[in-house]
């Protein structure tokens, strides 16, 4: 019964719970916390209680260290967004009014506008993404190296990001912000966005198909996230997979081998990597 619900309902059912709960809180800041919060407990907990890969569950105290740190992290990006903001967004937002390039939507039900937000944001991270993969240069300087370089994924490692990537990550937003001027839905999109992520780095048996047409599901994200070289530079939309299949970089199989190489590296050499690649890497772009 349990399995079956992690399966089938799961996923769909947190999306609904995380859009409806935020239609009636556009306004509490506390809210996205408890959203991150609650989405972050219910899937921990069923990850140690029915997990996919159980040779990926992580001891309690390695766990622990990882949500010190994805709380240090998430309080870096909340800087680097207020850094964009004060210092691109706000300035260059008076440049887009005088130039009258207000063709937002703001009549759009704000549902719709969520929506819209939610695929173009995407469509922004999946070229930067696939940047990352292309170019050892852009590799290196974002430290996307160190978030493939998990041997056993969870949820939690949406939010394990080298603190160089954090300039990467928000780029998206700001440029949305910046050339549209997007407003409310803005918000409803990003807590939209990070709930994604977060279940697309899950270690559960959850159902793909169906779910796959639109949205980046655990089986396609953990294959992105492979040892093999070729399953890795596939599907890099870490929310939507419409891109994937528009590019053609969408594939499917289910991964049990991941990281940069046979070994992960410790947590020095991951905040090293954008100088110094481990010798056995087996992902990094040539
Ligand atoms: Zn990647």
């Amino acid at each position: 019964m349990v399995d079956k619900f992690i399966k089938y309902a799961l996923h769909p059912i947190i999306l609904a719970c995380v859009l409806i709960a935020w239609l009636f809180n556009l306004e509490s800041p506390v809210f996205y916390l408890l959203v991150l919060l609650s989405v972050h407990s219910l899937l921990g907990a069923l990850e140690y209680w029915k997990p996919a890969r159980p040779g990926w569950v992580v001891p309690a105290w390695p766990k622990l260290f990882n949500v010190v740190l994805v709380v240090i992290l998430v309080m870096g990006a909340g800087l680097v967004a207020q850094l964009y903001q004060v210092h691109l967004v706000t300035p260059l937002s008076k440049f887009r009014e005088n130039m009258s390039l207000d063709i937002w939507p703001h009549s759009w039900p704000l549902i719709v506008q969520v929506f819209l937000v939610f695929f173009t944001s995407e469509l922004l991270w999946y070229w930067i993404h696939r940047a990352e993969h292309r170019w050892h240069f852009v590799w290196r300087v974002s430290g996307h190296g160190a978030h493939h370089s998990f041997k056993k994924l969870n949820a939690l490692n949406a939010g394990l990001n080298h603190p160089l990537e954090l300039f990467f990550l928000a780029v998206p937003a700001a440029l949305m912000e910046l050339i549209f001027g997007v407003g409310p839905a803005a918000a409803g999109a990003t807590i939209l966005l990070v709930t994604q992520a977060t279940i697309a780095h899950t270690n559960l048996n959850m159902n793909s198909k169906g779910m796959d047409l639109l949205f980046t599901t655990n089986r396609h994200h953990i294959r992105h996230h492979s040892v093999v070289l070729e399953e890795s530079n596939t599907n890099y939309g870490c929310a939507t997979l419409l891109w994937d299949r528009v590019f053609g970089t969408f594939a499917d199989s289910f991964t049990v081998d991941v990281g940069v190489g046979p070994t992960e590296p410790t947590l020095a050499q991951k905040f090293l990597m954008p100088v110094r690649e481990p010798g056995d890497t087996t992902v990094a772009p040539g």
